[in-house]
């Protein structure tokens, strides 16, 4: 118990900006501290994708809330072309190729990242039933084609308009 660091978080998947903390009773291992960095809401790969749309020209929002009564956000929002574009971590939302579980408190971050997907699916389907094309693209896909990907689709449903 003495050498157990305890920690507030930004839980940043319910998270806006008014949203609260949560207490994770977690000893600070290297895998939380890891997981902790890659979760702020404007990591370096959001910015990196978020400026290459906005040199190609693209007008977004960022962090918007599409869901009534929910504070979940979305990364991403071309609100005219109805496109929510999600960044997803490989870790946090459990990637196929990459989504280890830590050796440490596995148990722990195992069913965290089982809601964490829970949470996605049902995101998804309640962005998709009010109308929104939802991309996810994997943190493990290059930068270009990530934006060439988002590219894509606010241009497709841009015409569509
Ligand atoms: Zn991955």
């Amino acid at each position: 118990m003495s050498n157990t660091i305890y920690r507030w978080w930004r839980h940043r998947i319910e998270g806006g900006r008014s949203a609260g903390y949560l207490v994770l009773q977690k000893p600070l291992t290297a895998t939380s501290k890891r997981m902790a960095a890659t979760r702020s809401r404007d990591n370096p790969r959001e910015v990196a994708v978020r400026s290459a749309l906005h040199r190609i020209g693209l007008r977004y929002r960022i962090h918007r809330r599409l869901i009534p009564r929910s504070n979940r956000t979305v990364d991403i929002v071309f609100v005219r072309a109805k496109v929510a574009v999600f960044l997803d971590g490989c870790f946090w939302h459990g990637c196929p190729l990459h989504g280890t579980s830590p050796k440490t408190n596995s148990e722990w971050w195992r069913e965290k990242i089982a809601a964490n997907r829970a949470r996605d699916s049902d995101t998804d389907s309640k962005l998709k039933q009010q109308g929104w094309s939802v991309v996810r693209i994997w943190e493990h896909v290059p930068i270009e084609d990530a934006v060439a990907l988002i590219v894509g689709y606010a241009q497709r449903e841009e015409r569509r308009t």
